[in-house]
């Protein structure tokens, strides 16, 4: 089994709380996490230097660039980290649209331990 904090996470959330509350619970399971406040930093950490993270974690609705387009952005360049999205509303249509914007899957706020987990351990 490979240490988990080999392996590296940037989280992208511009809600405060949320970021605190998937920080702590990803630095508790020793995931190394980079935590970043809106789509354009996304970019600018992700474009030069994608393949020093693991995966994605980010929010939809963030002010700047929210993250369909960093998404986008990222598929269009031919960058494959899986990217898991938070979505507000789990009978919103966010996550269908976050598939068509290239990320791997979704889970719902609040974020639980229990999903959030599973979810890592399927793309890692
Ligand atoms: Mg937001």
């Amino acid at each position: 089994m490979v240490e988990k904090a080999s392996y590296k996470i940037l989280l992208v959330e511009d809600d405060f709380i949320n970021g605190k509350i998937v920080k702590t619970l990803l630095e508790k399971a020793n995931y190394s996490v980079e935590w970043v406040n809106n789509g354009k930093e996304a970019l600018e950490v992700l474009i030069p230097n994608s393949e020093k993270y693991d995966l994605v974690i980010m929010d939809i609705q963030m002010p700047i660039i929210n993250g369909y387009e960093v998404s986008v952005n990222l598929r269009e360049i031919g960058i494959k980290i899986p990217i898991i999205c938070m979505t507000a509303n789990a009978y919103s249509d966010e996550y269908i649209k976050s598939k068509e914007a290239g990320m791997n899957d979704h889970i719902s706020k609040p974020v639980t331990k229990t999903v959030l987990f599973e979810m890592l351990d399927k793309y890692l």
